[in-house]
């Protein structure tokens, strides 16, 4: 293990999620148990394994590392990775990587798919990502995990395997899909964003932004800016059903100190304990 970039990590509901997230700084995201992994502003060293990638938009900070990633899977002998974005970023960075190419003298094989609002992307049989907008300066995507299970249909609960077995025979349908969003991510958005897919309101786990916090900034400045502030946070508090909300991205104009007391001052008991600072 290479610890090169720092990193945090929180384990709920048997998925572990590691990642770090400062504004202007970098943002990276991973869960392995998904296979999947959300903005590349940074590669921590041990992610390289993980194939899936969504980026959330093209900011330095969540975009910069795709090239080092890419150079040390193929390193590595990995198989080049899929990477979900919206479809306006391909060309730039192709240009980008071939620019790196120049440079570096070595291949940076990688396969865009161009992904945008209302699309699914079925990662197995098990899990399906949704795509949703977020609103900020730059095209910017938002990602829903749900988790689908067949379940048997009311009607039929409670008959026996062979039964089943008849019926399934008779080309007769006996379960039914059932979804169970678990996972959602926002990347850098205004609370539009949240809106825009209300689903991530009811996810197990969310991750998303709380730029800024302090009460001295304008709130028209954040919102043009395609940010939230923690008085988003209090003015939604009520609509958040996740069991886990996880809050990164501040601004580095503020001590984690200051991040703290001034969260918990606002909200007490930070949504009965489901709000976790990312610091
Ligand atoms: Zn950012
Ligand atoms: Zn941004």
């Amino acid at each position: 293990m290479v610890e090169n970039l720092p990193l945090k990590t929180l384990s709920h509901a048997g998925l572990t999620i590691e990642g770090y997230s400062r504004a202007a700084v970098q943002t990276y995201w991973r869960i392995s148990e998904l296979k999947l992994g959300f903005d590349l502003g940074a590669q921590p060293w041990d992610f390289m394994g993980t194939p899936n990638w969504f980026i959330s938009h093209t900011h330095m900070d969540h975009i910069a590392a795709l090239p080092v990633y890419l150079a040390r899977r193929r390193m590595m002998k990995m198989e080049p990775p899929t990477i979900y974005l919206s479809g306006s970023a391909i060309a730039p960075l192709n240009d980008m990587l071939n620019a790196f190419t120049r440079l570096d003298r070595g291949k940076l094989p990688c396969k865009f798919v161009a992904v945008q609002p209302g699309d699914e992307i079925e990662l197995n049989r098990e899990y399906v990502v949704q795509i949703g907008e977020s609103a900020h300066t730059v095209p910017a995507l938002s990602f829903l995990v749900w988790h689908r299970k067949n379940k048997l249909k009311e009607e039929f609960q409670g008959i026996s395997g062979t039964e089943i077995r008849d019926l399934r025979k008779d080309g007769i349908e006996v379960s039914s899909e059932q979804r169970i969003p678990i996972l959602g991510y926002t990347g850098d958005t205004t609370v539009a964003g949240l809106d825009n897919m209300p689903e991530l309101y009811q996810a197990k786990i969310l991750i998303t932004e709380m730029t800024f916090v302090a009460a001295n900034h304008s709130k028209e400045k954040i919102k043009k800016n395609g940010h939230m502030h923690l008085s988003d946070f209090i003015e939604q508090q009520d609509r958040f059903e996740n069991e886990v909300v996880i809050a990164a991205h501040f601004s580095t104009r503020y001590s984690d100190s200051f991040i703290r007391r001034t969260v918990e001052k606002a909200l007490p008991g930070l949504l009965d304990g489901r709000l976790h600072l990312w610091l």
